[in-house]
């Protein structure tokens, strides 16, 4: 069993398909532990994505990340992790396979509708950020 950290992003609450998203997860027979709607400040946002300082996409990652509200939740189930990434589709929603969230409903890598914690160690952070 594990559990991941997934955060439908701004643009995902802006399009109303909180509802579609969610259900491609629970349908796959994971669970949904923890959920919430918040809006990250910039600081928070900046922290968030700390590994990305410095990075060229770093500055409109923050802002697209706080721009609006948010949902963060966490997923459990065997090996959620990869699950969740596999569900996602790629980061660049054009190398997405069809079928994903990210093929079907992001217009490009800088507005890619979710988020999914890429490993254990990041999971565990990721979780702790959002839900203590
Ligand atoms: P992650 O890979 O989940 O840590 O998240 C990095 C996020 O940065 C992605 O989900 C994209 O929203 C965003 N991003 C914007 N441009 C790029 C890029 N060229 N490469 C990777 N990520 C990018």
């Amino acid at each position: 069993m594990e559990s991941t950290l997934s955060i439908i992003k701004p643009d995902g609450v802006k399009k109303n398909i909180i509802g579609n998203i969610l259900k491609k997860f629970e349908d796959s027979g994971l669970k949904i532990t923890h959920i919430k709607l918040i809006q990250l400040t910039e600081k928070e946002a900046s922290e968030f994505y700390e590994m990305h300082d410095g990075k060229p996409f770093f500055k409109d990652l923050v802002a697209f990340m706080s721009s609006g509200p948010c949902i963060p939740f966490v997923l459990m189930g065997e090996n959620a992790i990869l699950r969740v990434r596999e569900i996602m589709g790629a980061t660049d929603p054009q190398e997405a396979k069809e079928g994903t969230i990210r093929a079907q409903y992001a217009d490009s890598i800088d507005s890619n509708i979710i988020h999914g914690s890429d490993s254990q160690d990041s999971a565990t952070r990721e979780i702790s950020f959002f839900f203590g």
